[in-house]
């Protein structure tokens, strides 16, 4: 008798993954693939790649640890078809399989392929729910159920009632649902600041290296010094050392930017939250047991554990609220195309060389770099969505659709037209020079409001607002500023638009 086949994607890297529970290691076996379609859909970051087949060839190990089968097909075996559904189709034939099993992947356009394996295998195909997730889609659509807008903080509130977290009965711990009031403080150049969690390629990982430098020498990205965890152990190393070094400070310096220093007080487990080396529940729970102990202040502990059981579960739960049609708005009616310079870093603007460059090197930026420098840029500069969310779901190692398309078009683009964000993130140089050391090295001049020397995102701010106002006239969070566009002198707007005409005229 063949047992059921059960794929396993790169992003399921989970001993506890829905798919895995109930494994016969009898006659199970365990398909793990590695393909091309999903390396060059989009052409993935050198490091994000190497990543994701370490992990997966490492996860391989583990599972054969244990006695169970896994039939793992390498990017580079001679048959391999390059798709989920040609290997899978190998597969069955293969094994023999009457019956798949997997886990929901993290992708629409997957789903929707997945769906119609059924018929196009003539094998039992079963598909369940990710439980790893903290709010399933179908919670999220009953709390979205006649809400006009969404709000972040609504949400978050009801997932803190729902585990327990940072609770005294039914109020919030301290008072206050939200210590965002104590939190991002400029940076401090005296700080010192913990080197990242990296670990020595092994055996394995040396092998991808080589590989994907032969396979994908033309994708954007550097892998020296790949430090990456591609272990669960070396992911809970990683998820212990924040909260010993780094989680006391994280609210603190959590909007804070240094040049040539990328990491900050950041936890950097986004990589292994989403491809499953983490689960979110322990990442909070462990946070959370800081704060009992003494350990880290309320502030941080709060903060820290909003980012996963608020934003995180939120943007998951718009994602498949409102795909497929999500991907496709542009309320903003942005169509200019994508800098050369985010590829290249090639820029004066000394915040985005900086962003760009560490992303290069890392496929990592933090928050506040992706926010409201690299996305302020592309919100003021009018670039089209479909750009702009091509670039994140390329660069960074942590990105998967579910997670970067809400955050790219609702969050820093407004593409969807505020059902995410109340306003968009939308912010000029005197932000940026608050919040980081990069202005002090900078072509242009942060105080400038004029001219050749002034500072880019002073002027193509206001421009932004002016090109806008029809859509966002009404915003009653952009009154205020309305207001003041409203008091300046038509000598003034017209210097406005001068310098942002010629400024968007050299972006090609
Ligand atoms: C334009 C833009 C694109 C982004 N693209 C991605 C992406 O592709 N993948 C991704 O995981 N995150 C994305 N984020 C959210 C956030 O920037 C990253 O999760 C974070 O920088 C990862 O680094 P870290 O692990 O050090 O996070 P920390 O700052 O230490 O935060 C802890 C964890 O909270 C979660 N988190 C924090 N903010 C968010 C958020 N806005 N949405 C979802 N989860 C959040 C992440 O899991 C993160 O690992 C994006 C944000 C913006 C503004
Ligand atoms: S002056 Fe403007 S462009 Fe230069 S680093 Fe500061 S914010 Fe960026």
């Amino acid at each position: 008798m063949s047992g059921t086949l059960r794929l396993i994607l790169g992003d399921q890297l989970s001993r506890s993954l829905a798919s895995l529970t109930d494994i016969n290691k009898a006659v199970d076996t365990v398909l793990m693939v590695e393909v091309m379609e999903e390396v060059t859909y989009v052409r993935h970051h050198k490091r994000k790649i190497a990543f994701l087949f370490s992990a997966m060839r490492h996860f391989a190990e583990e599972l054969r640890a244990e006695g169970i089968t896994v039939d793992y097909v390498h990017l580079d075996d001679a048959d391999n078809r390059g798709s989920f559904a040609g290997e899978v189709v190998r597969a069955v034939a293969r094994h023999g399989s009457q019956r798949l099993v997997l886990t929901e992947p993290g992708e629409h356009r997957v789903l929707q392929a997945m769906r119609d394996w059924q018929d196009e295998l003539g094998i039992d195909v079963e598909i369940r729910t990710d439980t790893r997730f903290m709010c399933p889609p179908e919670m999220f659509a009953d709390w979205a159920d006649g809400r006009k807008q969404l709000r972040m903080d609504f949400f978050y509130r009801e997932m803190r009632r729902k585990y327990n977290i940072l609770m005294e009965g039914k109020e919030p711990v301290g008072g206050k649902w939200n210590y965002d009031a104590e939190n991002r403080e400029s940076p401090d150049l005296s700080l010192q600041v913990p080197a990242p969690t990296s670990f020595a390629p092994d055996t394995i990982t040396t092998e991808v290296l080589t590989l994907v430098e032969d396979r994908c020498a033309n994708h954007f990205g550097d892998l020296a010094d790949f430090g990456f965890a591609v272990t669960r152990d070396q992911a809970l190393a990683v998820l212990d050392h924040f909260i010993a070094e780094r989680l006391p400070l994280f609210g603190t310096y959590q909007d804070a930017m240094i040049a040539d220093e990328p990491w900050m007080y950041h936890s950097h487990i986004g990589f292994y939250l989403n491809c499953g080396l983490l689960l979110p529940a322990e990442a909070v729970q462990a946070a959370e047991a800081a704060w009992v102990t003494g350990h880290a202040p309320l502030n941080a502990v709060e903060g820290f554990i909003r980012q996963i059981l608020g934003w995180r579960e939120f943007v998951r739960g718009i994602y498949w609220l409102k795909m497929p049609s999500y991907a496709d708005r542009n309320f903003l009616g942005a169509e200019r195309g994508l800098p050369e310079f985010y590829w290249t870093g090639e820029t004066a603007m000394n915040c985005m060389k900086q962003s760009i460059d560490q992303t290069r090197r890392y496929a990592y930026a933090h928050h506040i770099q992706r926010l409201m420098v690299l996305g302020n840029f592309a919100l003021l500069a009018g670039i089209d969505p479909r750009y702009v969310n091509e670039w994140y779901l390329v660069v960074y190692a942590d990105a998967y659709e579910w997670v970067e398309l809400p955050n790219v078009s609702g969050m820093v683009l407004f593409a969807d037209g505020g059902y995410l964000a109340s306003k968009p993130y939308a912010a000029g140089g005197a932000y940026i020079n608050r919040m980081s050391n990069y202005c002090s090295n900078c072509r242009y001049k942060v105080a400038k409001k004029a001219g050749d020397e002034a500072c880019p995102f002073n002027y193509l701010y206001w421009d932004f607002l002016i090109r806008n106002r029809d859509k966002l006239g009404n915003n009653a969070r952009l009154g205020m500023i309305y207001r003041s566009l409203d008091k300046m002198s038509d000598d003034r707007v017209a210097e406005i638009q001068a310098d942002s005409s010629r400024f968007l005229a050299t972006l090609g």
